[in-house]
C-alpha cells in the first residue's frame, strides 16, 4: 500500500465544545491541536495549539454555534502568520469523532450522502447526549471544507465483533429486534488502539493477540481481546455500565431505578442525572478527579478508603471473568487518564494475582514514562503494559487507511 501524503483533520464535537486535531501523513505529525469551549455561550474560548513552532493562540469571544467554531479553526488554520495550511484542499479528509453507530456502522465510513447522514441521525436516540452533537460536526465540516472527504469513526465499531450470545440481554425479544437494545461498549477506538500498540511493541502478530484492554479516565471499561477482535467489554447499551467511574456507577442491580421513581419519585430526567452525573467515584466522596480521592485515600478518610477500594475490586472482578472468557491472555494492557498515571492504582489491581500468572514489578511500576512500557516481572506468565491510549491519532489512521483503500 502506499502513503501519498495528507492533511487529515480529526474532530471530536460536544454539545457545546469541539476539540481538533491536524495530522500530516504519512508521517503522522501533529501539526496543530486545539479545542473551543463554551460554543453558545456569550464568552467562549478558544485554544489553539502550534506544534510545530510551538506557543498557542488564547481567544476569548462569542462563538454562537458549531459552524463559527468551525469557521473560527479554519481561519487559525489558514491565515494569519501562523497559519500552517496554504490552501484549504491539502485537508483532503475530516475524521469524525462518533460516539454510537448501532449495528448499521461496524466500520469507517465516508459520509458522502444525505441518505448516510439520515442513518446517522436514526441512531441519536441511542446516544442522545453524544450523536447529535457528532453529528451537527459533519455538518458543518462539509460546508467549511467542501472538497475534505468526511469519514465517521465510531466509538462501538471495533466491539462490533462481540457474538451475540455476549451483547444480546436476557429481555423480550421485541427490545432487541424493534429498538436495537442491545450491548454495544464504548471507548472502541481507545482499546483497538492500544491492542494495536501493544502487539506492535511486544512483536507479535496482532491477529493472534490475546489481552485485556483496560481504559482508566474519566469514562472507564474493559474488554476482552482475542486475536485482536473485541469478543466483550464492560460497558453496554450506554457508557454507563462496568466499572465504577468519575461520575457513572458502572453495575448495579437495575431495581434501583424503579425504587428511585416509584419510592422517591424522582422524574427520569433526575434519575438520568443522578445515574450518569452524579454517580460512581463522585457519589461516593463527593469528587470524580482521582487524584484528589488518593490524597484523601493516603490521609486515611474512610470514604475515600471504601470508594477506591470499590473501584479496583471491581477491575479485578473484570480481570477474572476476561481471563476465563479468552482462556489464553499474552498482556494486561492499562490505558488513559488514571491507568497511564497512577501507580497506585495498577499496583492494587495485580496485586496477589499470581493465581492467573499475574505478577507486577512494582520498581518499573512506579517509573515515570509516557512512553509505552512493560511493568511485570521476568516470570510473570502474562505482560502488563502501560500503552499511552492516543485516540485522535487512531481516527486519523482510520481515516487515511480508508482513503486509501477507496482510491
Ligand atoms: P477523559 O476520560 O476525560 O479523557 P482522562 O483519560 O484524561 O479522562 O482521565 C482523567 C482521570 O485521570 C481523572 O480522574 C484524573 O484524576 C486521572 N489522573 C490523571 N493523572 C493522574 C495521576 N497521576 N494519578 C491518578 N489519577 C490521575
Amino acid at each position: 500500500m502506499t502513503h501519498t501524503s495528507m492533511k487529515i483533520l480529526v474532530l471530536n464535537a460536544g454539545s457545546s465544545s469541539l476539540k481538533y486535531q491536524l495530522f500530516e501523513f504519512p508521517e503522522k505529525k501533529v501539526l496543530v491541536s486545539g479545542l473551543i469551549e463554551k460554543i453558545g455561550e456569550p464568552i467562549g474560548r478558544v485554544k489553539h495549539m502550534l506544534h510545530e513552532s510551538g506557543g498557542a493562540i488564547i481567544q476569548e469571544m462569542a462563538v454562537s454555534d458549531h459552524q463559527v467554531a468551525l469557521e473560527n479553526i479554519a481561519l487559525l488554520l489558514l491565515e494569519g502568520e501562523k497559519a500552517v495550511v496554504k490552501n484549504p484542499e491539502e485537508i483532503q479528509a475530516v475524521g469524525h469523532r462518533v460516539v454510537h453507530g448501532g449495528e448499521k456502522f461496524s466500520a469507517p465510513t465516508l459520509i458522502d450522502s444525505e441518505e448516510m447522514l439520515n442513518d446517522l441521525r436514526k441512531l441519536s436516540y441511542l446516544a442522545p447526549l453524544h450523536n447529535p452533537a457528532n453529528i451537527t460536526g459533519i455538518e458543518v465540516a462539509k460546508k467549511v471544507f467542501p472538497n475534505a472527504r468526511q469519514v465517521a469513526i465510531f466509538d462501538t465499531a471495533f466491539h462490533q465483533t462481540l457474538p451475540d450470545y455476549v451483547y444480546r440481554y436476557a429481555v423480550p425479544n421485541e427490545l432487541y429486534t424493534e429498538h436495537g437494545f442491545r450491548a454495544y461498549g464504548f471507548h472502541g477506538t481507545s482499546h483497538q488502539y492500544v491492542t494495536r500498540e501493544g502487539a506492535r511493541f511486544l512483536g507479535v502478530d496482532p491477529t493472534q493477540f490475546n489481552a485485556i484492554s483496560i481504559h482508566l479516565g474519566n469514562g472507564c471499561s474493559m474488554t476482552a481481546i482475542q486475536n485482536g477482535k473485541s469478543i466483550d467489554t464492560s460497558m453496554g447499551l450506554t457508557p454507563l455500565g462496568g466499572l465504577i467511574m468519575g461520575s457513572r456507577p458502572g453495575d448495579f442491580d437495575p431495581s434501583l431505578i424503579l425504587f428511585l421513581g416509584k419510592t422517591l419519585k424522582m422524574d427520569f430526567d433526575q434519575i438520568d442525572d443522578l445515574l450518569n452525573k452524579k454517580s460512581g467515584l463522585k457519589g461516593l466522596t463527593g469528587e470524580n478527579d482521582l487524584r484528589e480521592i488518593l490524597n484523601r485515600y493516603h490521609n486515611n478518610e474512610a470514604q475515600a478508603q471504601l470508594a477506591i477500594q470499590m473501584y479496583i475490586y471491581r477491575i479485578r472482578k473484570y480481570i477474572g471473568a476476561y481471563a476465563v472468557v479468552l482462556g489464553r491472555v499474552d498482556a494486561v494492557i492499562f490505558t488513559a487518564g488514571v491507568g497511564e498515571n497512577s501507580a497506585f492504582i495498577r499496583e492494587g489491581v495485580c496485586t496477589d494475582l499470581e493465581i492467573l500468572g499475574i505478577k507486577l514489578d512494582t520498581k518499573l511500576n512506579s517509573a515515570d514514562s509516557k512512553e509505552t512500557r512493560e511493568i511485570q516481572q521476568a516470570d510473570s506468565l502474562i505482560k502488563l503494559l502501560v500503552v499511552p491510549t492516543n485516540e485522535e491519532l487512531e481516527i486519523a489512521n482510520e481515516t487515511e487507511r480508508l482513503l486509501t483503500s477507496i482510491r
